[in-house]
């Protein structure tokens, strides 16, 4: 007699079976506020020199496995050595691999809660503990906290996004430091959103040798290509880059990469149209009551409303969409609006001051 199958399910990690995937909405708007994009189409004295590159590419050959000749423009642009940069699918896969690589000791992942929500699950998929420390009053670093935690759980990797997501402040970069020098764990500056803030950690990295900062071209305009930077000691990046899966990196990803980085001064306009309209919707949203809106130094804004729900509903029936982070204990009633065009930026003003919430 044949033994009854048992469910497969009985054969995926348990860490697996234990978490939600993360998942983003597909929700059909005209105005996409919900991902922090750069709302501006792409240059097109960069989007011609694309579309030439495009056309010579070998489609029936592997891609450069090292990238570099991208690695050698990032390498002169920054003045930082090739042998510390690593290229990533995303910065996504950047994390990714540094918790593969930097979770040998305690297998403890610091995070500050709210953040951006990949590092705890990624830690989690790849089954280590994950430990959150509250951020302060003003969503900035808790130091006594963070400093207490390392102290009892001598956390093997940290992450720090600055500017912070969803929150969308920078964090006091003394206080980032005093985190640096008290751990002996190697600490991640995720710099997503620095086109739009302006100070980098970078030049630290050759005090540091626990520093690693992450830097992506998603939110800048070219998010479809999947591109992220590590900047770190070639003691580290030498480690990280064992887990790096081979042609990790696309040609088409590589080139159009190499292109955007050889012609930032193009996009400089953007970063400053967009730090222009923050001044002014932070100005706008001020004068409504009923609704609270955190400083950003980000492409996009946290909102406490009186009911994110009714809110995030609302927008959708105007044919905007925003992220509704109600779901979250610690984002009850809040909303994260990226910055559009001033159109776009009109519209949600628009919507927004319109709605009644008592
Ligand atoms: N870090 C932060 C702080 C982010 O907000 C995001 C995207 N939401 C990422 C990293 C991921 O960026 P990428 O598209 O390069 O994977």
């Amino acid at each position: 007699m044949s033994k009854t199958k048992n469910s497969p399910l009985e054969r995926v990690n348990p860490e697996i079976l234990d978490i939600n995937s993360y998942s983003v909405p597909i929700i059909e708007c005209s105005i996409r506020l919900d991902g922090n994009e750069s709302p501006f189409e792409t240059n097109p004295e960069i989007l011609s020199r694309i579309s030439k590159k495009i056309a010579s590419i070998e489609l029936n050959r592997y891609p450069d496995p090292e990238s570099t000749e991208l690695k050698k423009i990032i390498s002169e642009k920054f003045n930082f050595p090739r042998d510390g940069l690593l290229i990533g699918n995303g910065s996504d896969e950047l994390i990714q691999m540094l918790i593969e690589t930097v979770t040998g000791k305690s297998g403890v992942v610091l995070v500050p809660s709210p953040t951006f929500s990949m590092y705890r699950l990624t830690s989690l998929i790849l089954n280590n503990k994950v430990i959150e420390a509250d951020l302060d009053n003003n969503f900035d670093l808790d130091t006594d906290d963070i400093l207490n935690k390392i102290t009892q759980y001598d956390p093997d990797l940290l992450f720090f996004a600055s500017p912070n997501n969803p929150t969308g402040n920078a964090f006091s970069p003394e206080k980032i430091i005093k985190v640096i020098e008290a751990t002996a764990g190697v600490v991640v500056v995720d710099e997503a959103y620095f086109d739009y803030y302006g100070k980098t950690f970078i030049p630290l990295i050759q005090k540091y040798n626990n520093l690693v900062v992450l830097r992506t071209l998603s939110k800048i305009g070219f998010a479809a290509i999947r591109l992220g930077v590590l900047f770190g000691s070639e003691e580290i990046v030498g480690q990280v880059n064992k887990t790096r899966l081979p042609y990790n990196i696309n040609t088409l990803s590589q080139k159009i990469a190499e292109i955007v980085l050889s012609n930032e001064e193009l996009l400089k306009e953007n970063y400053s149209k967009i730090t222009g309209e923050r001044e002014r919707i932070f100005a706008e949203l001020n004068k409504l009551k009923d609704i609270k809106v955190c400083p950003s130094d980000a492409n996009f804004f946290l909102i406490k409303v009186p009911d994110a729900d009714y809110c995030f509903n609302e927008m959708t029936d105007k044919d905007i969409l925003v992220r509704n982070l109600n779901g979250s204990a610690k984002l009850k009633g809040c909303i994260r609006v990226t910055i559009g065009t001033n159109e776009e930026n009109n519209a949600f003003l628009d919507v927004i001051s319109a709605i009644s919430f008592s």
